[in-house]
This record gives structure tokens, sequence and C-alpha cells, in this order.
């Protein structure tokens, strides 16, 4: 069994379908961490292309503000702008979707979380090494798979001591260890890579790579521009920080 395991699209449309395409070679099976909505100008062909697709679906911070279930004073004033702005374009119906959309769910040995898995509804970042390997005690499948920071990162625990690498890899998961490993982000990496990015689970080869796929970010950036949103938002794709 292979999953494509995606998060952080962000209303990205251009960058979801390139990347649906690049894993439909390997795998149907879509896993999604959340953050479907927020920055990006199609919200709607976004939520509806995941909820068609993915197999099991985690919230994020940015889904559940435009549902209404967390404050908008949480982000920052781009983000605050664009959630107000996909909040207008998404109907009851959506919103009510993406408010429903669980914190924890779990595929195999693998929990699915937007954030860290110990308290997912704080949203706290796992960005440090530290940060990481303070949150296995928080569970006990063998991975744990998260996106929203949108850098690429995995940390492990285990007898040989702790791991940490951030960036894009392949992780061969080995004997008597645990992992934690951010996927990246489809629609808005922050790694100085601007291409989107996605993490391949391979069950059997126990395996987890991130995959790198080029999309056409001019398009959606015009689209980000021609929405009215902030230009800052068009601006960062191009530069993938
Ligand atoms: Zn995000």
């Amino acid at each position: 069994m292979r999953y494509a395991v995606i998060s952080d699209i962000h209303g990205n449309f251009e960058a979801l379908d390139a990347v649906l395409g690049d894993a439909a070679a390997c795998t149907d099976v879509v896993l999604c961490l959340g953050d479907i909505v927020g920055y990006g100008a199609d919200p709607v062909a976004c939520v509806e292309r995941i909820a068609e697709r993915a197999q099991a679906i985690t919230a994020g911070n940015h889904d559940h503000a435009v549902a209404g279930r967390l404050d908008l004073d949480w982000f920052n004033t781009s983000a605050r702008a664009a959630l107000v702005w996909t909040r207008g374009h998404l109907d009851a119906d959506h919103r009510a979707y993406l408010g429903a959309l669980p914190l924890v769910a779990e595929v195999g040995d693998a929990i699915l979380v937007h954030a860290s898995p110990d308290h997912p509804e704080e949203w706290d970042y796992l960005v440090s090494a530290e940060d990481g390997f303070a949150a296995f005690a928080a569970f006990s499948t063998r991975l744990c798979l998260v996106g929203h920071s949108h850098l690429p990162a995995a940390w492990s625990v285990g007898s040989s001591g702790p791991e940490f690498r951030a960036g894009t890899f392949e992780v061969e998961f080995a004997a008597g260890r645990r992992y934690i490993v951010n996927v990246g982000s489809v629609g808005q990496p922050r790694d100085r890579d601007p291409r989107a990015a996605y993490g391949l689970w391979d069950v059997e080869r126990g395996t987890l790579t991130i995959r790198r796929v080029a999309y056409d970010v001019e398009r959606a950036r015009r689209k980000i521009l021609a929405a009215g949103l902030p230009r800052v938002l068009a601006d960062r794709l191009a530069w993938g920080s």
C-alpha cells in the first residue's frame, strides 16, 4: 500500500492538481492533514477535490477558522484578510464541512494531525529538533504525520538516540524506531523551493519520500492578485518562502 500524504493546500488549486497528478502514477489513496483553504484564490475547488479524493482528512487551523471554530485574532494581518475573503466565498455547507473535520485521524500505524500531536487544538508548531522530540510522548503509534509549518522535516526516536532532519528527503523506517514526519506544503512552500511538496508513504518498503512537483505558480499568483487578496500571498509563492 502506498499513500500520498498532502498538507497545507491553502486554496492553491494549481498546486493541488499538479500534486494529485504526480501521485496518481503511484497510488490512488490520498491522506490530507488540513489547511485546505486560506491564502489562495480557489477554496471551493480545493475543498471539493479533497472531499472527493482523500480517504482521511484532519482539520487545519485555517479550516477551523473559516468555520468559526477558531478566533481570527490568532492569525497575522494577511492571513486574517485571506480568511475573511475565504469565508465569504464558501457557502454554509462548505464551512460546516471544514468545521466538522477531526483534529486527529488514524491510518495503519500512523496518526495524522495538522499541528502537534500534543494538544492538537492548541496548534503548536513543530519546527526545531527539540519541538519534535518532546511530542513523541503524546502518541502511541509508530508514526505521526504532520503539516502546519510548511517545512518538510523528520524526527525519530529509538535506542540509538534521537535524530532530526529538515529538507527534501526519503526516510527509511528502521526497526524499533518511531517517527514524526512533516510532509511540507502543497500550496505555499516556505523552504525557498517554490515547487509543491507532499509525502509518498510506502508501507511495504517502510519509506516516506518527500516529493517536489513543479506547477503553474504564475497562474496561481495571478488569481490571488485578481481576487484582491494581499499581494504578499501571491509573491511568496514565487519565492517559496
Ligand atoms: Zn498552513
